[in-house]
């Protein structure tokens, strides 16, 4: 029999693979951590130091012979500062002081880090990130997470906490499932996982550590129910669901080339949520028409500069062109929050989702910005391409980037580069203030894009990643839908339109109430559009609208939830079934996929 542990399924379907233990992420690794003498914490960091300067002469060996120099000198420079003997004196000195072998590790390379840093050599200022990536790997190393590393068949990725670009750098044929100790639906790893239709399985806290590394384990994303070292047995009561999610694959598969539109006529467009070029291809599979969210901080993560303008933009250029036609809005990079950037050297913040990030960044940041804009507004030559500001609170920080994509477009003309002039501007409402500012904002902006999974956040006040309150961050709740409502009709009483990213967007029952509020677009993880879009077609907008009525006079969020959870397909008159997506016609053709 296996061993059982229960999180919550977060994202459906059963996944079947070995565990690969993952985690960039260390605080929770810490917590559970439980040194011993000081003298044995020394011997165990110095026998770190020892395994890991070995593994890393293993892998400069593999890289040159696969003639990737330039990745082996990286790893030669990393073995020179695990071999330092200044470092093992420094870390001998810091068990001294907290007694625990892997946070002295931490603690002597972020030192060191932060000397670097403040060095005037722009080169020294450089290897701060690699500072403190050796000191992760040997703390890894000492609490038993492995690198990520791929053998024979799929994994399923476990961790405390995981970095988005952990799983974001695995390749899709090689991974089957995800599961967080931490975490919640909006958690970025979970995101990333989402636009793979990857099963997950989210809050399943220390029991986490029961899982070893390399164990065989089902997960199944709709119970949340994790089976380590199955029997045969177990394993064969498997088929049953895995057979039904087959089924489902293929009807949905049917409504690929289908409109989003109601039986009485009225068609959202839904798009995609993306974070490379690459997910354009899977999105296109599931039906989505264009991207209603390019998360391009994905661009900047996970490498070890800021990327240069010419390398941004072959990838915005080629997300633009794989939308056949349909807008692609690529989001200026969101850093910060659960989003960090090491690069870029921001010190460590109280409230991170409250600090230095996103559009806050990137006005002070002309070296980043700048680049970005210029590398965007060369890609909407290929294509329809939208600009969108995260975390935008007023209308002079939007009207401040606006003057920056003038200035990207003066330096453009000067240096002969071509770019489209026609690429709309737009913003992520995703705060409470620039959502009770939209009568105002919409004015002056191209679109509104609400995005829910921080506007639910920081109008309850509820940590859009915390398992223990996750019961109180609720979508349906009153306060929120109030001013998604508010965001819709500012922008539709200024002839703009509005559309939502959110993780909300990909809830059907949700779909039904936005498009009744008037949204154009929901832009969702693309592995949700079949499911969203039937059960659009199975209901009449006036329908929709009653429903929206009745549960805008509800006072409590889960009544909402469990009313529209009870809304089955009430209209039982067919969607224009013979349209295509091309040749759908409706009254209210939405705005959003069309170029102004
Ligand atoms: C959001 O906040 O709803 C959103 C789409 O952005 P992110 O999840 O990247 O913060
Ligand atoms: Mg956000």
């Amino acid at each position: 029999m296996a061993e059982k542990i229960k999180g919550k399924g977060v994202i459906a379907g059963i996944a079947v693979g070995k565990i690969m233990l993952a985690g960039q992420n260390l605080d929770g690794y810490l917590k559970d951590y439980k040194p011993k003498s000081k003298d044995k914490e020394k011997k165990t960091a110095a026998d770190a130091l020892i395994k890991v300067a070995e593994d890393l002469k293993v892998s400069i060996e593999k890289l040159k012979k696969q003639d990737m120099q330039e990745q082996a000198a990286i790893l030669e420079a990393h073995r020179m500062m695990v071999e330092d003997p200044a470092m093992s004196e420094a870390i001998d000195a810091q068990v001294e002081e907290s007694g625990s072998a892997p946070k002295a590790v931490l603690d002597a390379y972020e030192a060191q880090a932060q000397l670097f840093e403040g060095m005037d050599d722009e080169y020294f200022r450089g290897r701060a990130v690699d500072m403190r990536d050796v000191g992760k790997r040997i703390a890894k190393y000492i609490l038993g997470i492995k690198e990520p590393e791929i053998g024979e068949g799929k994994v399923i990725v476990a961790g405390h906490e995981i970095e988005p670009s952990v799983i974001a750098g695995l390749p899709s044929d090689k991974i089957a499932g995800v599961i967080l100790g931490q975490g919640s639906v909006t958690s970025h790893a979970i995101i990333i996982a989402k636009t793979r239709a990857l099963p997950a399985v989210v809050g399943v806290g220390d029991a986490i550590d029961r899982i070893g590394d390399g164990d065989p384990v089902i997960l199944d994303g709709d119970t949340g129910e994790i089976l380590i070292r199955p029997s045969d047995a177990e394993r064969e009561s498997y088929n049953d669901k895995i057979q039904k999610q087959e089924e489902l694959k293929a009807h949905y598969a049917k409504l690929r080339t289908l409109p989003a539109t109601t039986t009485d006529g009225t068609t959202v467009t839904l798009a995609a949520n993306i974070g490379s070029p690459d997910d354009v291809d899977a999105a296109n599979n599931f039906g989505a028409e264009g991207v209603g969210l390019f998360r391009s901080e994905f661009v900047f993560m996970g490498k070890q500069d800021i990327p240069k303008e010419e390398d941004q933009f072959k990838e915005y250029k080629s997300a633009v062109e794989k939308c056949n036609g349909n807008l692609c809005i690529i989001r200026t990079m969101d850093i910060g929050g659960d989003k960090p950037l090491p690069y870029l050297n921001i010190p460590p913040e109280e409230n991170p989702f409250l600090g230095y990030r996103a559009i806050r960044i990137s006005l002070q940041r002309r070296d980043l910005f700048i680049p970005q804009l210029k590398a965007i507004l060369r890609a909407g030559v290929y294509g329809k391409a939208g600009i969108m500001f995260p975390m935008v609170i007023n209308v002079q920080e939007f009207l401040a980037a606006k003057k920056m994509v003038e200035e990207a477009k003066a330096e453009l003309v000067h240096e002969g580069k071509k770019y489209a002039e026609d690429v709309l501007l737009g913003i992520m409402v995703e705060t409470p203030a620039a959502a009770v500012m939209t009568p105002v904002l919409a004015k002056y902006v191209d679109f509104f894009s609400i995005g829910t999974n921080d506007l639910v956040q920081y109008t309850l006040a509820v940590d859009r990643g915390n398992a223990s309150i996750s019961y109180l961050y609720n979508h349906f709740n009153p306060a929120v839908l109030r001013l998604i409502y508010r965001t819709i009709k500012s922008a539709n009483d200024e002839g703009k339109f509005a559309g939502m990213c959110g993780e909300m967007a990909s809830d059907p029952n949700a779909a039904i109430i936005l498009m009744a509020m008037g949204i154009k677009e929901l832009s969702m993880s693309a592995p949700s559009i079949p499911r969203v879009k039937e059960k659009i077609r199975n209901i009449s907008m006036t329908r929709a609208k009653e429903i929206l009525e009745k549960v805008m006079e509800m006072e409590d969020g889960q009544e909402v939830k469990d009313y529209l959870a009870t809304i089955q397909a009430v209209d039982s008159a067919p969607a224009p079934a013979a349209a295509t997506k091309s040749s759908a016609k409706s009254e209210e053709a939405p705005t959003a996929a069309k170029k102004k």
